[in-house]
């Protein structure tokens, strides 16, 4: 059995609010909250049979109740997530813990990558299946440079650099145990794969898409924006 966990539970502090105080997975991006857009993906697939969605406290009642019309909900479950993105994921583990029985594999894909496909679920479940942990990552193909006080220090060699984005994947037992021992180690990051690592496993790379943008500041939504009409226009699907 396969589980997926969305993190959504950030304040969106880099993005900023909009005006009724709501953070950055609640926007609405061509016509659909965001945080929608990934947890609709992870729905479509049928090997995904349980999906916990984290959202902030105050947003657990509403956000229930906007999951509940259309999305297939049985598959879903919207708790409240922590103070940090690696809380959330803690919380939404030992959420899956209790099911009977666990699941045997998680995903984790940030809510705020809408631009999730099939495709990528697939290859992410086809690389976990296979190696036991991996995630999505690019190549970084910008010249990396290393920065003091405003000049620059050093070029870092790029060939072994890549980009990290999500879905991340592992055995679930592998993952519910490298978050406890990133607790008890007082290890604090924002992914899944360091924290895995830091417990000893390979984190297998899954080649993953420029198209798969994270939404940090207001022009990301834009650029998503322009990306899903011009599909719309040519007819396309989210293939990609
Ligand atoms: O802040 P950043 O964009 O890196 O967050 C990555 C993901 O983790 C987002 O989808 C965000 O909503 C989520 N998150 C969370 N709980 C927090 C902080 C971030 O679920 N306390």
């Amino acid at each position: 059995m396969i589980a997926a966990i969305i993190p959504a539970a950030g304040s969106g502090e880099r993005f900023g609010k909009d005006q009724d105080g709501k953070a950055k997975q609640f926007l609405q991006l061509a016509g659909k909250p965001l945080y929608e857009w990934s947890l609709k993906e992870l729905c479509a697939h049928e090997d995904i049979s349980q999906i916990v969605l984290l959202v902030p406290a105050q947003e657990v009642e509403s956000i229930k109740w906007e999951t509940s019309q259309g999305i297939q909900m049985s598959k879903v479950s919207v708790i409240a997530g922590g103070a940090s993105r690696q809380q959330s994921v803690v919380k939404g583990l030992s959420f899956l813990s209790q099911s009977q029985p666990p699941p045997d594999y998680v995903l984790v894909h940030d809510a705020a990558r809408p631009m999730l496909s099939q495709k990528m679920i697939q290859d992410t479940i086809d690389a976990v299946t296979k190696f036991g942990a991996c995630t999505l990552a690019l190549p970084v193909s910008d010249t990396i440079k290393k920065t003091e006080g405003g000049t620059v220090s050093e070029t870092v060699d790029r060939s072994q650099l890549v980009q990290i984005q999500t879905p991340q994947a592992a055995k679930f037992t592998w993952l519910l145990e490298a978050h406890e021992k990133a607790i008890a180690d007082n290890l604090s990051t924002t992914d899944d794969s360091t924290i895995l690592q830091h417990n000893g496993h390979k984190v297998h790379i899954v080649p993953g898409s420029a198209y798969n943008l994270k939404i940090t500041n207001p022009e990301d939504l834009l650029i998503c924006q322009s990306l899903i009409f011009s599909q719309k226009a040519n007819g396309l699907q989210a293939a990609i």
